[in-house]
């Protein structure tokens, strides 16, 4: 079903390297960068079409997206259920006071990597890994966590360290 895709080698990976990009981090966030949106876009773009998301899921196993209002209304509709039954039955309050799944892997996360609600799913899941999204240079010290759990990220981490090191 993975197609011999092993998220878990990438998240060990990454781990082994995370000193290494804690260092980058430091060193990018001092610079003046303009063209590094642009840099990590085109990467991401390259990336996913050699990654495929169906292959890996792995944000969808281990990180708790932060489910809105708006997110609320939209999917609970979609299910046909009213938001008061749809946040009794699936989501909780964290420590940060933001509703997130009662518990991970992700309950609308199918055996083959599907989402059950992908057209509807919370904003916090299009976003993610936010490589495709202007403003990369601010979310570096977000995006090195999530190197751990994205290989597309990682390997952007790799390609960081390869261009400014
Ligand atoms: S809602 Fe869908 S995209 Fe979001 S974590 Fe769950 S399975 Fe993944
Ligand atoms: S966004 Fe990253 S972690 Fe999530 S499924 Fe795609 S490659 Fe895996």
């Amino acid at each position: 079903m993975n197609n011999g895709f092993d998220a878990r080698k990438y998240s060990e990976l990454a781990q082994s390297h995370y000193k290494k990009h804690q260092q980058l981090v430091n060193k990018l966030r001092k610079k003046k960068l303009r063209k590094l949106d642009e840099l990590v876009q085109q990467w991401d773009a390259e990336l996913f079409e050699e990654i495929n998301c169906l292959d890996c899921a792995n944000c969808c196993r281990s990180l708790g997206p932060r489910v809105t209002e708006t997110d609320i209304k939209r999917i609970s509709k979609h299910l046909k259920l009213s938001t008061t039954v749809f946040i009794d039955q699936y989501l909780r309050i964290d420590e940060d006071n933001d509703y997130v799944f009662q518990a991970m892997p992700c309950p609308f996360l199918l055996d083959d990597n599907y989402c059950v609600i992908y057209e509807k799913r919370p904003k916090a899941c299009r976003d993610y890994p936010h490589t495709h999204q202007p403003g990369f240079q601010k979310k570096l010290k977000l995006s090195l966590k999530n190197t751990i759990t994205c290989p597309v990220v990682y390997t952007v981490f790799q390609k960081l360290n390869d261009s400014f090191s």
